[in-house]
């Protein structure tokens, strides 16, 4: 397996800090989706919405399991989805340990398995491994035999049409789950102008597009693939845009900031893009932070509230909080 250069070598994505406008923006909708809620005694007189936040890992950066369940109620989450890293390794794939545990220290199969269990009114999980490891398949069975509902995050150094992601893909068709895949350029899963060769080779496979270089690439006019937050007005019809078109086993992660960035960096191009994507976006936050309280630290709180703030109808939000999620994953 080739290895390339890292230069972009980070940690998980970054946060789009909210600017002061944005944050009383973000913080007046959660007031006003608070008071919805409250009859004249301030007592809930429904159910919250349900929202299912398909992107979150265990001990991510070293956040406390306690603290993850805290973080995901007091976002309002009524469903989370696990995503594993794979076992710690030095190898190419790897980019020599750097990137084990997801490049931010998540933990593997066996924790997210037992949280879920443990929470399994609130949790799913995901089963995941580095792909060119020679028991990669096996062990990725061995969790989706016990009911994972995903396989990923695929974060690895990797070609993403080699015949090792090819396994994996024929997994996910035997076992009918989606695979979720972390495209940044030039350190994971490598060759996304090729990825449409898979999509067309496993149709029945559900694909999630996920981070920098996936969200990029919606702007027809991309040119710099080593910009990963690209900024402002954009155009439609770039490669992300077309998969997302053109295939129906093509879905889009809108966790973390590249997710984030993605609607707010031209509102006006996200409202027809979440219309013109209604049935293919799916919510998840992928934050780090331990309270889910504070909407400055909490991406997901954020993104919940852009989404809210950019979706041309009441049931195309519903759609990308919750309904699209629980088609997909068959929760
Ligand atoms: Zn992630
Ligand atoms: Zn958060």
């Amino acid at each position: 397996m080739q290895t390339r250069n890292n230069n972009n070598v980070g940690k998980p994505e970054k946060l789009s800090l909210l600017s002061r406008r944005k944050f009383i923006e973000v913080t007046s909708l959660l007031l006003v989706g608070t008071a919805l809620k409250l009859n004249g005694a301030g007592i809930s007189d429904d159910a919250p919405e349900p929202i299912i936040d398909i992107h979150q890992h265990t001990d991510y950066l070293g956040r406390k399991s306690k603290y993850l369940l805290t973080h995901q109620r007091n976002m309002g989450i009524t469903t989370t989805i696990l995503l594993p890293a794979g076992r710690p390794v030095i190898s190419a794939s790897t980019h020599q340990g750097i990137s084990n545990g997801l490049e931010a220290k998540c933990t593997g199969n066996n924790v997210c398995y037992r949280f879920a269990k443990k929470h399994s009114n609130e949790f799913y999980f995901g089963a995941n491994e580095v792909p060119d490891l020679p028991d990669a398949v096996k062990e990725i069975e061995k969790y989706l035999k016990r009911g994972a509902v995903v396989i990923g995050e695929l974060k690895f150094g990797v070609e993403c049409d080699s015949s090792e992601m090819q396994k994996i893909y024929q997994l996910a068709q035997h076992y009918n789950v989606p695979v979720l895949m972390h495209w940044q350029f030039e350190m994971y899963n490598y060759g996304f102008e090729r990825f449409h060769t898979m999509l067309e080779k496993y149709p029945t496979v559900n694909f999630i597009g996920h981070a920098q270089t996936w969200w990029a690439n919606i702007d027809k006019d991309n040119k710099d693939q080593t910009v990963l937050y690209p900024n402002g007005k954009l155009t439609p019809g770039g490669l992300t845009d077309r998969l997302l078109g053109d295939y129906p086993n093509m879905f889009g992660d809108l966790a973390a900031g590249s997710g984030f960035n993605s609607l707010s960096r031209d509102e006006d191009h996200a409202r027809e893009f979440l219309t013109r994507h209604q049935d293919k976006l799916l919510f998840g936050s992928d934050c780090t932070d331990a309270s889910g309280l504070n909407p400055v630290l909490c991406q997901g709180t954020q993104t919940i509230a852009e989404i809210r703030k950019l979706s041309s109808t009441k049931q195309i939000e519903r759609k990308l909080l919750y309904e699209n999620a629980k088609k997909l994953f068959r929760i």
